[in-house]
């Protein structure tokens, strides 16, 4: 019996395929109100306390979506959060009862993503038409008095983009149109976790010269978002420094939490919520196996990649994956998830 379950369902997926993405561009499913029933009732028996999504990767992206949010609740011992602070674009330029309902939520700010300009961010978030619609989503979202937060990935390939952010934020008079609705306006830049689709762009993930090249408007906001004083801060250590100071790490770990969050894809594979849902995550098929075998796998660290972090030392997996020479930025913990998922990659049977 765990203290608490979080389980998400990918419903119906994303109607985007962002190339930062965390998550990985699988296909999409278009599951039912009774999937999210019967993934509920699958792991209701085990958890003290249970709480249940219908979807990991945009929101609110089916047309029944209200109906969801309440089964959701209906679903959940308790919500913790209203919503999150997430929300789809794609429905809220197509939908005008869709922000408005947000509000009734309690949302008072929202996260949008940019990669730089209309053409990167178009290209970045995988479908044409989607520069221009974050930006009528921005209006929608001002008009209803929710407040914006931009995210914004960087790379080599879109750091001389930022400074098109930049302007976007003074020409729209992003942070002055918040402070009218009483609330902040904030931004980050940040180079992301390095898995899913984000791990196919290692190569180009920034270097230490690259921060000078972000703009004064984006590293402020940046710093205060993060709570910091400086962006080495922000965006971490090179792949040299990290590489020095794990290759001779003996240490394994248990990727097993008392209030684990499990990811059910379309086809009802399980994974727990530590990295991309990657075959080397999965814990098995809720249909076939149940949650009875699947949560047992995931205690005792069964799946190829819980298995590999329990019984190889870190530094092993750092010296058999890493990269000596790399100036490549990475936060501690993202790099041990790169190194670790690179490992399985090249381990995979
Ligand atoms: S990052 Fe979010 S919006 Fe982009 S493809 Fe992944 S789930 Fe969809």
């Amino acid at each position: 019996m765990f203290d608490k379950i979080f389980v998400c369902l990918d419903m119906a997926g994303c109607p985007n395929r962002c190339r930062h993405c965390w998550l990985g561009c699988t296909p999409n499913g278009r599951l039912h109100a009774d999937d999210l029933r019967a993934v509920a009732a699958a792991f209701r028996p085990y958890a003290r306390q249970l709480e249940v999504a219908s979807w990991y990767r945009e929101p609110d992206y089916l047309p029944e979506y209200r109906a969801l949010w309440d089964l959701e609740n209906q679903l959940s011992d308790r919500r913790t959060v209203t919503h999150w602070e997430l929300l789809s674009v794609w429905r809220a330029v197509r939908d005008e009862a869709y922000i408005p309902w947000l509000k009734t939520l309690g949302i008072r700010s929202a996260q949008l993503t940019l990669f730089g300009g209309e053409q990167m961010t178009d290209d970045y978030t995988g479908r044409p038409g989607a520069y221009a619609e974050i930006l009528a989503t921005m209006d929608r979202l001002l008009k209803n008095a929710i407040a914006l937060r931009i995210q914004v990935f960087v790379n080599k390939e879109n750091l001389t983009d930022l400074e098109v952010v930049a302007d976007l934020i003074q020409s729209h008079r992003l942070e002055e149109r918040c402070a009218a609705i009483g609330m902040p306006f904030a931004a980050f830049v940040h180079q992301g976790s390095c898995d899913g689709e984000n791990a196919k762009r290692v190569a180009i993930r920034p270097t230490p010269e690259d921060l000078a090249q972000i703009p004064p408007l984006l590293v402020e906001h940046t710093l205060r978002h993060f709570g910091q004083t400086s962006l080495e801060a922000v965006f971490g250590q090179t792949e040299q420094t990290l590489f020095s100071e794990l290759e001779a790490d003996g240490t394994t770990a248990s990727l097993v939490s008392e209030q684990p969050v499990f990811f059910v894809d379309k086809d009802f594979k399980v994974y727990p919520n530590r990295s991309a849902p990657a075959p080397y995550w999965c814990l098995g098929d809720l249909r076939e196996d149940g949650a009875d075998k699947i949560l047992n796998r995931y205690q005792n660290g069964a799946s190829p990649a819980q298995q590999a972090r329990k019984d190889v030392p870190l530094g092993a997996m750092v010296r058999a994956c890493g990269d000596p020479s790399s100036r490549r930025l990475f936060s501690k913990d993202d790099y041990i998830d790169y190194i670790l998922n690179t490992y399985c990659e090249v381990t995979a049977p």
